[in-house]
């Protein structure tokens, strides 16, 4: 086992001289902000998943409470979402004065489990959040079924799933409303950053809204003059600038590369860790093509999550976990949320370690990370 030279994060940006030129060119251009990279990035991502409308806003967590604006979320409503999340995925609910609901997810995916919301369904159910956790999409015809059934929004949260495919279509394409986001984590960067795809032209407009204090030029405003623009809901100002724009436009052109990149570290990890017992690797649908954001692999029950954590860490490997349940958070648990409430979520969380992958990883890392994982178990 070698301590690495300098710490090695669980995921991290890949940043090439193109994309530091196209940001100096907007500093140097006359918009910061509100100016043409906006609507270019918001095309160029509507394009490459193939939808009509993009709408891009200052981050993901702001994108997704733009969605549930959009949805009508209200306080007599219930949402339906994983535990196994970043808490923005239960919070952009909150925000609205709705109810969380928690699904409990699929032993083998972890993702959210459509029998398990089917369970869940009561008559103030409003929308159901799926989240594309690790990059492997949510089993979103059966979610949309269910939300056929009794009428309910679908958001999914594709944070993680830029570029992945469900049974050959791309995500962004599957549900009412798309978010994916730009943090420096996540599949393309804008540092901070995010967007909702969708083709509806009722979301759109309630999103474009919902991002610029709630502001419209109106059809009267040439009777009053044209500075004339009314605010017709209490919107927010979560505008993207235009420097991160033109930092996603560079990124996307990129996209495919860096997926096939995490693609292929996936399988040199699946490769090494196949015959290694204590360690189960992350199990994929065939009709699924994951976006790889994160490697996660659960240990055998007998062995100290909690030893291999901080022997990995001393080594310098950025091993993480996640997630911790939504509703252990002291938030979640002051509003009357009791532990055991998802056991399948509770006993994942229990034995999952992410292990490092993005695109920049060279292939002696991730031998040098196996190598100590396996002499640390054994
Ligand atoms: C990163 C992330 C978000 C929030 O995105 P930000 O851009 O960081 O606000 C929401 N949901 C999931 C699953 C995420 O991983």
């Amino acid at each position: 086992m070698k301590k690495l030279s300098s710490f090695l994060s669980y995921g991290r940006q890949t940043i090439s001289e193109e994309d530091i030129e196209e940001v100096i060119n907007t500093l140097r251009s006359p918009f910061l902000t509100q100016g043409p990279k906006i609507t270019e990035f918001e095309q160029a991502i509507a394009d490459y998943l193939g939808v009509k409308y993009a709408v891009a806003f200052c981050n993901g967590t702001a994108a997704l409470h733009g969605a549930c604006f959009a949805a009508g979320i209200g306080e007599s409503d219930e949402v339906i979402t994983t535990p196994i999340t970043f808490a923005a995925s239960a919070n952009c609910v909150r925000y609205m004065g709705g109810t969380v609901v928690f699904a409990d997810i699929h032993p083998e995916t972890y993702n959210i489990n459509p029998l398990e919301i089917e369970k869940k369904i009561t008559s103030k159910t409003k929308a159901i959040i799926p989240v594309d956790f690790t990059g492997q999409p949510a089993d979103m015809d059966a979610i949309n079924e269910i939300a056929q059934k009794h009428n309910l929004i679908v958001i999914e949260d594709g944070a993680h799933s830029l570029g992945a495919e469900y049974k050959g279509r791309k995500v962004g394409t599957l549900a009412d409303m798309t978010m994916f986001s730009f943090h420096p984590v996540k599949p393309i960067t804008t540092a901070e950053g995010g967007i909702i795809v969708t083709d509806n032209d009722e979301f759109y407009h309630k999103l474009q809204l919902f991002r610029s204090h709630g502001i419209q030029k109106t059809p009267y405003s040439n009777e009053q003059g044209d500075w004339y623009y009314e605010m017709i809901e209490l919107g927010f100002n979560y505008r993207m600038t235009d420097l991160q724009a033109a930092l996603g436009l560079s990124q996307l052109k990129k996209i495919d590369l860096f997926l096939e990149r995490r693609k292929e570290i996936a399988e040199i990890y699946n490769n090494l860790f196949k015959n290694v017992p204590e360690i189960i690797i992350p199990k994929q649908l065939k009709d699924t093509n994951s976006g790889w954001h994160l490697y996660m692999i659960q240990l055998d029950e007998k062995i100290s999550r909690k030893e291999i954590f901080k022997k990995m860490r001393e080594l310098n490997i950025g091993v993480h976990v996640h997630y911790i349940p939504v509703y252990w958070h002291p938030y979640y648990q002051n509003l009357g949320y009791k532990k055991g409430l998802c056991p399948i979520a509770e006993n994942y969380y229990k034995r999952a370690l992410t292990l490092p992958i993005h695109p920049s990883l060279t292939n002696d890392d991730i031998e040098g990370i196996v190598s100590s994982m396996t002499s640390l178990i054994s």
